[in-house]
């Protein structure tokens, strides 16, 4: 008589665990039976070692990165006695990447995460995807790296979470538009004139999410939307002009698609990330997770209004890099990285963010061609390289006046 083998639990690494996203998807995990459900294998932050190594040993991780090579003496120190790896450095990232997963949170802030969520597509595991600066950046080769490693591709980002809910690809020939909802941000009722002197604490005060600063200050910009409308036309292969973009100021309904019959299918949701979390953990199958349920007596109303491109110019500046292919969006995400790190830095003003990206999209040709990884990093750097320049000439005409 042959003994029945017991399921294996799940495998899962989870690369930024220490940020919004990744602590949700451990709380995520914690509801759904922890250690005893799940295998973790890699967990990865870059500053935050302490809490790194707290989550490491609380989920029984197997090995914990930190990408920052000067962070791995505490990391190290930190887990001494726990039998668990450490490693540090961006080798060491995708090294843990290349570990065999069933499941993969791709929760790495910013271009940092293209290196480290490649090598998991690319070794197979299903992906679940809030790490929109991929797609943005390298969103042809993203998807080759899915189809070589024979993973899922799962969208965390709410909207395009809620799209995959909502999207019938057995009728994908009917689709004919996406319809992304934008809670307009912080200033959405602001003047350009009282946007130009706004600081990065009041841009990071985001009306109903809680996620990290950059994305905060990203959807005040609305530079997080114009990412979106970028990865929505790569996930969903979609021409740039089926996306659309409308404020929702209240954050309920998440995204919608519009059918060739008139129907328009949306999902809504308590603005909680850790139903997107879960559906990317357990699809198809639904997980059951303590948010708060929608009570429609209590809201009463939702609104929806045309978004300002006067006022938000990194939407036309997202058009133009959807129209444009090739490398504009990985131009479009270097530039607009460097400029919000220099507005967090208090270097420019608010408005000069999309300044700064429309100058150096200006600049650069991205037209078509074929799309390499080379080429991605070296449009990445040569638009990170521009506006940081054009960020010090700025910085240096204002100390000048
Ligand atoms: P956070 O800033 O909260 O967390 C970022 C994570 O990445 C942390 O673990 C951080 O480590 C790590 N990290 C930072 N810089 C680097 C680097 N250079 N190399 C490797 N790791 C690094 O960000 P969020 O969780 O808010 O966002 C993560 C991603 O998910 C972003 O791409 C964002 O656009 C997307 N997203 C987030 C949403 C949210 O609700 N927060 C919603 C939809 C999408 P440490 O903190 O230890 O320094
Ligand atoms: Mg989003």
């Amino acid at each position: 008589m042959t003994e029945r083998s017991q399921p294996q639990p799940r495998s899962i690494s989870i690369f930024g665990s220490t940020g919004s996203i990744g602590c949700n998807t451990l709380d995520v995990i914690d509801h759904l039976g922890g250690s005893e459900a799940f295998r973790i294998r890699a967990l990865t932050g870059k500053g935050n070692t302490d809490l790194l190594a707290r989550q490491a040993i609380a989920f029984g991780a197997e090995i914990a990165v930190t990408a920052d090579e000067n962070r791995y003496g505490a990391l190290k120190s930190a887990l001494a006695g726990s039998g668990i790896e450490a490693a540090a450095g961006s080798a060491a990232l995708v090294e843990a990447a290349e570990r065999d997963v069933d499941w993969c949170m791709a929760g790495i802030v910013g271009m940092a995460g293209l290196a480290p969520t490649l090598a998991a597509a690319n070794r197979g595991a299903d992906i679940a995807l809030a790490n929109k600066e991929c797609l943005v950046s390298a969103g042809e080769l993203f998807h080759r790296g899915i189809e070589t490693g024979g993973g899922r591709l799962l969208p965390v980002d709410s909207e395009h979470n809620a799209i995959h809910q909502v999207f019938d690809t057995n009728q994908r020939h009917s689709v004919e538009r996406i319809i992304l909802t934008a809670s307009g941000g912080p200033f959405r009722a602001l003047s350009a004139a009282e946007m130009a002197s706004v600081t990065p604490d009041m841009a990071a005060a985001h009306p109903n999410w809680s996620m990290g600063t950059k994305i905060s200050i990203d959807s005040a910009s609305m530079f997080n939307k114009a990412l979106e409308m970028i990865e929505a036309m790569h996930l969903f292969d979609m021409h740039p002009d089926q996306i659309e973009v409308v404020i929702h100021p209240q954050s309920v309904v998440h995204s919608m698609v519009g059918y060739s019959d008139g129907s328009v299918l949306a999902q809504l949701g308590a603005p909680d990330m850790r139903t997107a979390i879960g559906y990317s953990l357990t699809y198809p199958e639904r997980p059951d997770l303590p948010v708060e349920r929608l009570d429609f007596a209590a809201l009463a109303r939702l609104d929806f209004e045309a978004p300002d491109e006067e006022r938000f110019p990194s939407l036309a500046l997202a058009r133009r890099a959807m129209n444009s292919g090739g490398l504009s969006g990985a131009v479009l995400n270097g530039a607009k990285e460097v400029a919000l790190e220099a507005f967090i830095d208090g270097e420019i003003g608010f408005l000069e963010m999309a300044d700064i990206v429309a100058t150096v999209m200006d600049r650069i040709g991205t037209g078509g061609g074929a799309v390499s990884i080379d080429a991605v990093y070296e449009a990445d750097s040569t638009a990170r390289i521009l506006a940081r320049e054009l960020v010090s000439g700025r910085s240096a005409r204002s100390l000048a006046t």
